[in-house]
């Protein structure tokens, strides 16, 4: 599909293409199988650029934009979904928000790590009792005496990198007498500063990292508050609008996979003598999922260069990761479907395409979540509590 790609957007996606082809491609059904994480792939990709594609030169990034960003995702979750949301999460959901709303101390000192692929970022919102309702959340931020700081407690739950993580983007609530989405309040943490409680068992995305942490009376400085004090909700809530346009690559990119396998398989297949490619029920299979698929990269795309141009894309993200994720979700039942009885076992990767899958239609905000966010910008109803 011609784009319109800039030169330097090309050729980074081409360099992730390669990249994920040599060096993912052959690894991850044994990384799906044994729920490896491969955490000197990310040093690897840091090397390359590709751990902050989209951040600047000056901040130890690669200096493209953040349409550049999107295209390596669906490079990289062509090949290992889990691989792409570790370097999704990484980038959009810790790294961006330290450069759009830290101090330039606060730029200075952490992104340039991050965006080189030397720390893994994390982004710690959800708790046991709060997900859709992040504004419910219940871990609390003491201020210290004499403004030393802040103490932190509480427990987060499913984090992804957060086992990996040297930098984590976490949400407490600093005023205990404001309910709801007013007193909570973003800090920057280091890894000494969690626990580890439990790694997440998953239906898929086995390659990524999902656990529970817990923050048991940590004591940071008062330069670890992310913007202001009592607006961390607004920090999780833009965070959110981007992350979500990376999801949807992340679900492009799984979709293609699934795509591409199954058009590889129909095309070789044969029963009654013929094959299987040639029977029109798997035609119009491939057709659907080829005009699906470039339609979500579409919305994906036009969700990107919004951001990119600085515009609002609250919307546009939304319907992108709605639209993207479902596309993924039917896709790769569909790619199972033509591989027939094969598609069914681990011979070949359709059935860990569609494990992986279902997943970008539940974080970064379920389905049912985005579409309550595209209605209430239709609506011009602005209210913001979910992610
Ligand atoms: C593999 C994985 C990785 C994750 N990584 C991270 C991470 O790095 N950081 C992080 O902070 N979180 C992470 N999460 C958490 C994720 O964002 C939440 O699971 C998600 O926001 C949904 O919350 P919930 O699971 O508590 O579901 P719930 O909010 O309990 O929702 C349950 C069901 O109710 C529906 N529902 C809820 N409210 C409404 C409503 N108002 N209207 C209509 N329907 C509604 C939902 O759509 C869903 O179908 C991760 C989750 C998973 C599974």
């Amino acid at each position: 599909m011609d784009l319109g790609l800039s030169p330097e957007q090309r050729e980074i996606q081409g360099l992730a293409r390669e990249f994920a082809v040599a060096e993912i491609d052959p690894h991850a059904a044994a990384w799906d199988r044994e729920r490896t994480f491969p955490r000197e792939l990310f040093a690897r990709l840091g090397e390359l650029g590709l751990m902050g594609v989209c951040v600047p030169e000056e901040y130890g990034g690669a200096g493209a934009d953040f349409i550049a960003y999107v295209l390596v995702l669906e490079e990289l979750s062509r090949a290992d979904a889990g691989v792409g949301v570790t370097v999704a999460v990484h980038t959009s959901a810790a790294t961006l928000p330290l450069l759009m709303f830290g101090s330039e101390a606060q730029r200075r000192r952490f992104v340039p790590p991050l965006a080189r692929g030397e720390t893994i970022g994390a982004f710690a919102l959800t708790e046991p009792g709060s997900g859709s309702d992040a504004a419910a959340l219940r871990t609390r931020a003491e201020r210290l005496p004499d403004g030393a700081g802040w103490r932190i407690d509480g427990g987060k739950q499913w984090i992804t990198n957060g086992a990996a993580a040297g930098t984590i983007l976490l949400f407490a609530r600093s005023d205990p007498a404001q309910r709801g989405a007013r007193g909570i309040s973003a800090f920057v943490l280091d890894a000494e500063h969690v626990q580890v409680a439990r790694h997440t068992e998953k239906l898929g995305l086995n390659s990524s990292s999902t656990v529970d942490l817990v923050v048991d009376g940590a004591e940071v400085a008062a330069d670890r508050l992310l913007h202001e004090e009592g607006r961390g909700f607004a920090v999780a809530m833009a965070t959110l609008d981007g992350g979500r346009i990376g999801i949807a690559a992340q679900a492009v990119g799984i979709a293609r996979a699934a795509f591409e396998l199954a058009r590889d398989y129909a095309l070789q297949r044969e029963q009654f003598g013929r094959r299987i490619a040639e029977f029109q029920a798997i035609q119009w299979k491939l057709a659907d999922m080829a005009t699906e698929i470039d339609a979500a990269r579409l919305l994906t795309l036009r969700a990107a260069w919004r951001r990119q141009q600085g515009l609002s894309h609250t919307a546009e993200g939304a319907q992108a990761k709605l639209f993207a994720s479902a596309v993924a979700q039917r896709q790769t039942s569909e790619a199972i479907q033509i591989l027939g009885g094969y598609g069914y076992t681990k011979e070949f990767p359709a059935e860990r395409y569609y494990r992986d899958a279902k997943v970008t239609e539940i974080y970064e905000g379920t389905s049912e979540i985005q579409r309550l966010v595209i209605a209430r910008e239709l609506l011009g109803l602005r209210e913001r509590s979910e992610p």
